[in-house]
């Protein structure tokens, strides 16, 4: 049967017997731990979504001829990956943290690309291995993981020139069957949570990084590989009794290290073997979609813009100009990520696979707006909360028969407004800015989808700072020399080299 509900799917999870450390000690069972559950809950959502509403959340593949969870569909229009935003969006409202689906769906788009245009070059099977794979998970409703960030070592060396060759996950053998891999992966968003990990290239290789070249795809239970749980910021208190202080007790993130100790992947889950000279092309067609995919944080603002208006309104000052000119700001930077996003959705174009790819530029402007723009909603956010954000004391004080009627006395708002309820949005404000979901909220959105820096990279080399020269060189009436070359220095000749001439 396949999986539908996010009840369905939190039973699929169970009696897997995975090998996750956590705290120093083995997990029995993660779908019962208390600090594991509020990130199985957010992945729940994501199904329990598409029962609710199909025309967001389900559409008909072509590929198994069924209507599947948008999340495993290879996008065939402009129109498909507005839908993907949406959903995001939506997802993010609701749970207020990283519902950990993305990475999968952007790592099956983009493969499905690069696995066609590899064949073509070498005519190899990858397509058709990676079209049945999906047809597999559309068809009973898989959670896929994407494991892309290796632990890097040292990070001015390539994946060859490491000391430690597992700095980089790497096939260490190859036989009639398939292939083995040692290495590891860092940050890996939900890989608990999956049934399935495609494992994929972190960066651009060279002809010495063959061997690390490798892209197939494991079950989350196969044997060899380790999880080590990561930690969160105030974690430990959705074990506490009570739910008051985990500010958002249902739903969390989850991030571990997952670490392949001889882990083998049948041929027919081989997805690039050696094909180093894709590796650039895979990951930058998976940063494309996926530096898009984080309007998901839009979702997230919403929720804290709420907050903040919540607060301010129980406070007694929800009308006073300068809260409500925050609100403003909060607002338009909120909806910046989400223009920034959406029109790179809008802007795409088919490849040679019939899979539709969005706008690189504006999805690396979507991304490094969510680098920032977050922060600046958290600081606007605990502005408006007042300083209690981090002197509340705990639930068990406030039901606490001495100091409970206390805390009733003197942490009243606004008249009319229930002490507990303002507890709970302060809780929440604190949960998001500086608890569990700030690592959703703030520092996923930091590094997640690579850093600042690699944005900004992809922006100089699409900036075409050859074409505006020549728009303002003809405005100004300047010439070319008497050859025809345009007039500018060696320096400018080398940012026109990466930059294009031409307005593409
Ligand atoms: C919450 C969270 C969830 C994530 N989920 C996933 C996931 O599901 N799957 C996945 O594959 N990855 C995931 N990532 C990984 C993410 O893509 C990486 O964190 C990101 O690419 C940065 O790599 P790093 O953390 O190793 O940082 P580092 O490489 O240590 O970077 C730290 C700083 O050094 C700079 N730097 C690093 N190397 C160089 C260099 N050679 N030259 C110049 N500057 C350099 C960076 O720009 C940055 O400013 C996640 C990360 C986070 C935080
Ligand atoms: S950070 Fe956003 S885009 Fe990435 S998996 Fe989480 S919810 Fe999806």
């Amino acid at each position: 049967m396949p999986i539908r509900t996010g009840e369905d799917y939190i039973e699929s999870l169970r009696g897997r017997n995975l090998k996750i450390y956590l705290f120093g000690e083995l997990v029995k069972e993660p779908v019962d731990h208390p600090l594991i559950r509020p990130s199985i809950n957010a992945v729940a959502e994501t199904y329990d979504l598409a029962v609710r509403e199909q025309d967001l959340a389900t559409v008909e593949s072509s590929i198994s001829g069924q209507r599947v969870n948008r999340f495993l569909h290879i996008v065939q229009s402009a129109e498909d990956l507005v839908l993907q935003n949406k959903m995001q969006r939506k997802l993010g409202q609701n749970t207020g943290t990283c519902f950990q689906r993305c990475v999968g769906m952007d790592a099956l788009n983009s493969l499905h690309s690069v696995t066609y245009e590899m064949d073509e070059k070498y005519k190899t099977n990858y397509h058709k291995r990676l079209l049945d794979f999906i047809k597999m998970a559309q068809t009973e409703n898989l959670i896929i993981g994407g494991a892309m960030t290796d632990p890097k070592g040292d990070r001015s060396k390539g994946p060859h020139e490491q000391e430690d060759p597992d700095m980089f996950v790497h096939v260490v053998e190859k036989n009639d069957k398939g292939i083995i891999i040692n290495g590891a992966k860092a940050h890996q968003t939900g890989c608990i949570n999956s049934h399935w990990i495609i494992v994929m290239p972190t960066m651009r290789l060279a002809e010495a990084d063959a061997e690390f070249a490798v892209v197939g795809a494991v079950p989350a239970d196969a044997p060899g590989i380790t999880y080590i749980y990561g930690r969160q910021s105030c974690d430990t208190r959705s074990m506490e009794e009570g739910d008051l202080d985990s500010g958002n007790a249902k739903y969390s993130g989850q991030e571990a290290m997952m670490i392949f100790d001889h882990v083998f992947i049948p041929w027919e889950k081989v997805f690039m073997n050696g094909e180093y000279e894709f590796a650039a092309m895979l990951v930058e067609r998976f940063t494309c979609y996926h530096r898009r995919s984080y309007v998901c944080k839009t979702g997230l603002g919403d929720v804290l813009i709420g907050a903040a208006a919540t607060i301010a309104d129980y406070n007694g000052v929800p009308n006073v100009s300068h809260i409500k000119d925050k609100l403003v700001e909060m607002t338009h930077l909120n909806e910046s990520i989400y223009a920034a996003g959406i029109a790179s959705s809008y802007q795409s174009r088919p490849l040679k696979s019939g899979v539709w790819l969005n706008d690189d530029m504006l999805a690396n402007v979507c991304k490094h707006n969510v680098t920032r723009f977050p922060y600046e909603l958290g600081r606007m956010a605990q502005d408006i909360a007042g300083g209690l954000l981090v002197t509340l004391p705990s639930e068990k004080d406030f039901r606490n028969p001495e100091t409970g009627p206390l805390l009733k006395k003197y942490l009243r708002g606004r008249k009319g407004v229930d002490v507990e309820n303002r507890m709970k949005i302060l809780r929440l404000i604190e949960n998001m800015t500086m608890g569990r979901n700030a690592v959703g909220y703030l520092t996923e959105s930091m590094h997640g989808a690579g850093s600042p820096q690699a944005q900004r990279i992809q922006i100089a080399r699409q900036m075409q700072l050859g074409y505006k020269s020549k728009l303002a060189k003809n405005l100004a009436n300047i010439k070319d020399d008497e050859e025809g070359r345009p007039e500018h220095s060696e320096y400018f000749e080398r940012v026109f080299k990466i930059g294009g001439y031409e307005n593409n």
